[in-house]
């Protein structure tokens, strides 16, 4: 049976991107090496070659691009990136779906994951008092609508003004157009921050995180998510694991380099762990790039992907019974 993955649709000739040298590190400023070369998007289209290193500093290991998309034209490479948008359920997209709901939840509750997966849809606040709470990147709003359904009172921020739209008429909750730099200090600040799959998309993760600590209240928390560049998926999949995707994800994190991240922006207590549960999406998707021949995403998503995808889930969760740090993505909790 052949379905359309669901960011199927096709791309066209992208737009040069222009670029900047970045030869030393972000975060310490040491010199690093070439880890990948010559990587295409495979999911978008974007245009270009792209080369990732890793710092030479092994208290560092940051990941990033070198050159990397200017600030000015890295809208470039999300000319044809769906996420934000509200493509139509095709019948296919649909199957897809069921496909993997079929398959997917009698695994999770096989592998005994219930618990952790309710806990990072509700990004690990379970335990924490419902208050104020902010998602930057809120994208189409699934998120904070569950949140609010939980009790907290929720409002986002995003860049792109059809996900502000959608989320302001489907869901009902206020969102901020613009950078969040831009976003004005509330009088009452947020009790909470959340940002899921953003910091490796932004030129000054420092700044980011410096923003969201200025929007907190006192011992207020952040909680963000980022594939962790320490994976079992890295490791296995290598140039075309899906975490990558050059040339949007511009810095590549672990547990170590995001708490250094947090320390620099003013956090005074950090926590940060990694997590299998979502390795199903993660497994799939480099399954698909590391297959694609076309480098554009419009490769057809099979029963097969789906069992390779859940096959996937289940290594990725054997490895970080071994290895902890092995986890999919990271994720950082830290208190202003
Ligand atoms: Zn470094």
């Amino acid at each position: 049976m052949d379905i359309v993955l669901e960011s199927d649709e096709c791309t066209t000739q992208q737009d040069l991107i222009d670029t900047q040298d970045r030869p030393v590190c972000y975060l310490c400023g040491n010199h690093g090496e070439i880890l990948y070369d010559g990587l295409v998007d495979r999911l978008f289209g974007a245009s270009g070659e792209w080369t990732l290193k890793k710092c030479s500093n092994l208290k560092c290991g940051l990941i990033w691009l070198d050159p990397m998309p200017t600030e000015v034209d890295i809208g470039k490479a999300y000319q044809n990136y769906y996420t934000h948008s509200q493509s139509k359920d095709t019948c296919w997209t649909l199957l897809a779906r069921s496909l993997r709901f079929f398959f997917h939840q009698p695994s999770i509750a096989l592998l005994r994951m219930r618990t952790e997966r309710k806990q990072y849809k509700s990004m690990y606040l379970n335990q924490v008092p419902a208050g104020r709470l902010l998602e930057v990147g809120c994208g189409s709003g699934k998120r904070l609508a569950r949140m609010k359904a939980l009790g907290w009172d929720v409002m986002g921020q995003e860049i792109d003004p059809v996900a502000v739209q959608y989320v302001q008429k489907k869901w009902a909750i206020d969102a901020h157009l613009g950078p969040l730099e831009a976003m004005p200090v509330p009088q009452e600040k947020y009790d909470v921050v959340i940002m899921s799959h953003v910091i490796e998309h932004v030129h000054d993760p420092i700044a980011l995180l410096s923003t969201c600590n200025r929007l907190l209240k006192k011992n207020g928390l952040l909680v963000l998510l980022t594939p962790n560049a320490q994976s079992y998926g890295h490791q296995k999949f290598g140039a075309t694991w899906r975490g990558l995707e050059p040339p949007r994800h511009l810095h590549l994190f672990t547990c170590k380099t995001l708490i250094q991240a947090s320390q620099k922006a003013g956090f005074s207590s950090q926590h940060c762990w990694t997590t299998a549960v979502a390795a199903y999406g993660i497994g799939q998707g480099s399954q698909l790039m590391s297959s694609s021949v076309n480098n554009q995403g419009c490769r057809l998503v099979t029963a097969r992907d789906v069992l390779r995808g859940l096959s996937f889930q289940l290594a990725a969760q054997l490895a970080f019974k071994r290895d902890k740090n092995s986890g999919e993505e990271c994720v950082l909790m830290a208190t202003k």
